[in-house]
């Protein structure tokens, strides 16, 4: 039985899906610049969701989005617009930009084994149904029209302060001096950007007889709604979204279609490098590759991060992953010893393992169990398939040729001839692997 912590609830629930199949809602990645590891943690813990289901014996349907337009540099419709900010320092298209971006993320989303949704859906694919959208929240009155955009009037749904348990009145009195643009409460958005005169920005559609393009909260309200259909049972993503971004989507969805957006929302908390926040200035954006520079693989961060929990805060270190790695290597030796020995079927442990990830994504707990439990090739094959770690994928049986190797220096020793006994062990070293003498005879190991 899943139990998931709902953060619309603020408390821990019995997960109890809506229909047939499981529908879920990631919100995905800006695709303006490479992701760095604290956004990857994020899909991790997602994906952690989606195999634990999987594993429970739900059909999944899942979405992630990409947002390609109209994301400013600020969350609250003000600043640059990133795409257009990365178009002109890399003297690139904003397609291309998209393209290049959004690639360089699915490469490492499936070099992190993470399961593909069932749709990745393109923010710029669904501008038609943005307008449509805008029509209907219109013509409902939610929305009222300022020379530079159409926005939502939050007065206008009763519960939009509810989800982040928002202080209006406090924002409103934190509100910057001189906040004298044409919104008519602090806490309304564009839901549609007119592009003014001299503006540059590529990405433009006509609507409402002038250039402009959707607000960036929009496209999820709109892909949720057509690929999905709300309400949908569970929603996914950082802590950040909670006051602003995801307040916006659930008072979207109310204004477009008079229904809640989703049963259960799930919010991961971030994680920070070496006790710092990451940013740009530290310099500690570390993005995968930079980490397969130092001799850390995807599958050695995804360690890292499931041995923590999605609502705990994180702090990264290089020493941390570093054990992380230990451990990955000490479970692929275990799955070694499986082709080496009989290892005892333990029905329970496993047992234990599902459960622990059951009770809100308990990955901790379950890799404490694996660390302390025997485990025959099944049990590891289920263990791979719930963490989609390679586990076994990377640990392969040695060849021939090595366990001949092995034989010839156990000969050797037994005949006391340890020089070329010593010899073969250096020669399994470059191979890398060790061997190691116990009561009942050699037994290898993998040195990485
Ligand atoms: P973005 O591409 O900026 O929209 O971010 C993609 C996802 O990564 C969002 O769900 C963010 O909440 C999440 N995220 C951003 N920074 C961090 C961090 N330091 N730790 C964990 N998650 C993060
Ligand atoms: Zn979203």
């Amino acid at each position: 039985m899943l139990k998931i912590y709902n953060t619309a609830d603020k408390k821990l629930e019995e997960f109890k899906p809506l229909g047939e199949i499981v529908k879920i809602y990631t919100c995905g990645p800006t695709v303006y610049d490479f992701q760095h590891i604290g956004n990857y943690a994020a899909y991790i813990y997602w994906d952690l969701l989606v195999r634990t289901l999987k594993a429970d014996g739900y059909k999944v349907r899942r979405v992630l989005n990409f947002t390609d337009v109209g994301h400013l540099v600020s969350d609250a419709d003000e600043g640059e617009d990133k795409f257009e900010k990365t178009s002109r320092r890399e003297g690139k298209s904003v397609d291309e930009i998209a393209k290049f971006y959004g690639d360089d993320f699915m490469r490492n989303f499936r070099a992190l084994q993470l399961v593909e949704p069932d749709v990745v859906a393109r923010a710029t694919d669904y501008i038609e149904d943005d307008k449509r959208a805008v029509d209907t929240m219109t013509a409902g009155g939610f929305t009222y029209e300022t020379a530079d955009g159409v926005y939502y009037d939050t007065s206008k749904f009763p519960g939009y302060a509810e989800f982040a348990k928002l202080d209006l009145d406090g924002l409103k009195a934190g509100a910057r001096v001189g906040f004298s643009d044409e919104k008519r409460n602090v806490s309304d958005f564009a839901v549609w950007k007119f592009i003014q005169p001299g503006e540059k920005h590529a990405m433009r559609w006509d609507y409402l007889g002038r250039p402009g393009y959707p607000g960036w909260h929009l496209e999820c309200s709109v892909i949720i709604d057509k690929e999905l259909g709300s309400p949908i049972d569970i929603h996914t993503g950082g802590i950040d979204h909670i006051p602003i971004h995801h307040t916006n989507e659930i008072a979207q969805t109310y204004a477009m279609t008079g229904r809640e957006l989703s049963k259960y929302w799930m919010h991961c908390d971030f994680i920070t490098i070496e006790g710092e926040k990451i940013s740009k200035s530290l310099g500690n954006v570390y993005s995968l590759s930079d980490l397969a520079e130092r001799g850390f693989s995807p599958m050695d961060f995804k360690m890292w991060v499931l041995a923590g929990h999605y609502q705990g805060t994180r702090n990264f270190t290089f020493d941390s992953l570093e054990a992380a790695k230990q451990r990955r290597l000490n479970w692929r030796n275990r799955i070694a010893l499986c082709y080496q020995r009989e290892i005892a079927n333990n029905n329970e442990a496993m047992m234990k393992i599902v459960d622990a990830v059951n009770n809100n994504l308990g990955s901790p707990e379950a890799f404490a169990i694996i660390d302390t439990s025997e485990l025959m090739m099944e049990d590891w094959e289920k263990v791979d398939e719930l963490f989609g770690l390679n586990l076994i994928a990377d640990t392969p049986d040695v060849s021939e040729d090595v366990k001949r190797m092995i034989f010839e220096r156990q000969v050797a020793r037994d005949n006391k001839d340890f020089a070329r006994s010593d010899e073969i062990r250096d020669e399994l070293k470059r191979r890398g692997v060790t061997v190691e003498d116990t009561p009942s005879g050699p037994i290898w190991q993998y040195l990485i």
